[in-house]
């Protein structure tokens, strides 16, 4: 295996980002005669679809994400390393590491998208993103709070903002935790809380434009909007937010909405590092690549995933979704290897499995294909999906098992304020809001 990491004469392939597009693309690699370094600035594959559940107490951190040196254990051709990527000399063909300079003949990046905020500095600064594990954390610990806080106070417009929980975006990122969140309060949080009534809590769901779950046929969007409804969201169309300095969201025609909680999940783009590389971008600033997905003017370098920009054969651009990442990680593997053989390069075609979304306990909505499904066998579809995604056995037994927990017992295993995520200011309450003991 040395021999190999070490013999110079063989090419070295580069990936940044060991996410769902740089995971596959590496263990396609795993029989081409190629040395491969593998770089991530976190040790760990992070499975981010069920981030929501790690922030509404339904599973643990260690259940979504999984050791990269472990995935990798037996790839004898791929050497790990920890080390955030800085910037890329192009035509050097060398990355600036955080754990030094690394040169590369071919490259793959696959360094992901994050949290789009628009230039609005309030909402950076006092909001909740959701993208890595410290923010499900962060939001975990700080809803939990809140209600500790709520037990403990009186005054009627100090509780009632505290129980006030706003999401802003109508994708499945915002359904997914507007949907957990409300059934957090009144399923789980309400029992443990016995001798406080939580009847006032509320959770909005903002959206700007007038429907939920664009990217699915309206009937589903509807569907969905019915659902929520029903597990008492508020949702609110055509609600933009102009800003949020912590104390109140004030949307755009002057209304403000009293609350120490905005998850904002209303935007996404590239992963900021890609700026830097003077290469062309496009919407969401992702860049844009050949069908082949190199970039123009440097055919040794690929882009895949939520950072890299392509459209497909009706000119709609390709998803910021998992499976897009995972089959271009496939497809640059195979494109390295063709050129490595001396053939030509082919363009990349997405197969699209489907779209769902889940609303909460026994509520999705699924397109696949011809087929839209709502309600409980969309749910289940989405429960086998997940599953069998995660990777590992031992986290596919753990969600599994809190699961189904939750679901007989209503109940959310993962209950703990923990500090463990990035600090947030507690919102502070002054001596007169307190309850008297
Ligand atoms: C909350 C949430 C829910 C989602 N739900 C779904 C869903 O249900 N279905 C779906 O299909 N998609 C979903 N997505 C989108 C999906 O997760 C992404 O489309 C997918 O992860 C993109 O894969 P990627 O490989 O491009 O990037 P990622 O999977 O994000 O991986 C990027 C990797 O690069 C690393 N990295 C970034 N910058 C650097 C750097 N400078 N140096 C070193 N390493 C770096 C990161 O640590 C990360 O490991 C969701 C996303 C989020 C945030």
């Amino acid at each position: 295996m040395k021999n190999q990491l070490n013999n110079q004469n063989i090419p070295h392939v580069v990936i940044v980002g060991g996410g769902f597009g740089g995971l596959r693309a590496a263990k396609r690699l795993a029989k081409a005669p190629v040395r491969i370094t593998l770089l991530d600035r976190n040790n760990y594959h992070l499975f981010q679809p069920l981030l929501y559940q790690v922030a509404t107490a339904g599973v643990s951190p260690t259940d979504v994400a999984y050791p990269l040196r472990s995935i990798f254990r037996k790839q004898k051709n791929l050497e790990f390393r920890l080390a955030e990527v800085a910037g890329i000399d192009l035509d050097r063909r060398t990355l600036n590491t955080t754990n030094g300079r690394l040169e590369y003949d071919q490259l793959i990046l696959a360094v992901g998208g994050e949290t789009n905020y628009f230039g609005m500095e309030s909402l950076s600064a006092n909001s909740f993103g959701l993208k890595g594990l410290d923010d499900a954390s962060r939001i975990r610990d700080h809803l939990l709070h809140l209600f500790e806080q709520a037990a403990l106070v009186s005054d009627p417009q100090a509780r009632q903002a505290l129980l006030t929980i706003v999401v802003a975006g109508g994708g499945p990122t915002g359904v997914e935790l507007a949907g957990a969140i409300s059934e957090l309060i009144r399923l789980v949080l309400a029992k443990d809380f016995p001798n406080q009534d939580f009847s006032q809590a509320r959770v909005l769901l903002l959206e700007a434009t007038d429907r939920l779950l664009a990217m699915l046929p309206t009937g589903l969007g509807e569907a969905t909007v019915k659902a929520l409804k029903k597990k008492k969201v508020e949702v609110r169309f055509g609600a933009t937010v102009d800003s949020y300095e912590g104390q109140v969201v004030k949307l755009r025609g002057g209304e403000i909405i009293p609350t120490h909680t905005l998850i904002w999940a209303a935007g996404i783009r590239s992963a900021a590092m890609v700026d830097s590389l003077g290469l062309p971008q496009a919407a969401q600033k992702r860049i844009k690549v050949e069908p082949t997905l190199q970039v123009s003017g440097h055919p040794e370098v690929y882009v895949i995933g939520d950072a890299a920009y392509l459209e497909d054969e009706n000119k709609a651009p390709l998803g910021m979704v998992a499976p897009v990442a995972m089959q271009q990680g496939e497809h640059a593997a195979d494109n390295i290897v063709r050129k490595l053989r001396g053939e030509a390069q082919t363009a990349f075609q997405y197969h699209d499995p489907g779209v769902m979304a889940t609303i909460g306990r026994n509520q999705a909505v699924a397109w696949l294909g011809p087929l839209q499904l709502q309600g409980f066998f969309a749910w289940l579809a989405w429960l086998v999906v997940h599953i069998l995604q995660l990777i590992g056995f031992r986290n596919r037994l753990l969600v599994l098992i809190n699961w189904a927990w939750d679901y007989f017992f209503y109940d959310r295993a993962v209950r703990l304020i923990t500090g463990s995520g990035k600090k947030q200011p507690r919102p502070k309450l002054e001596r007169g809001q307190l309850q008297k003991p």
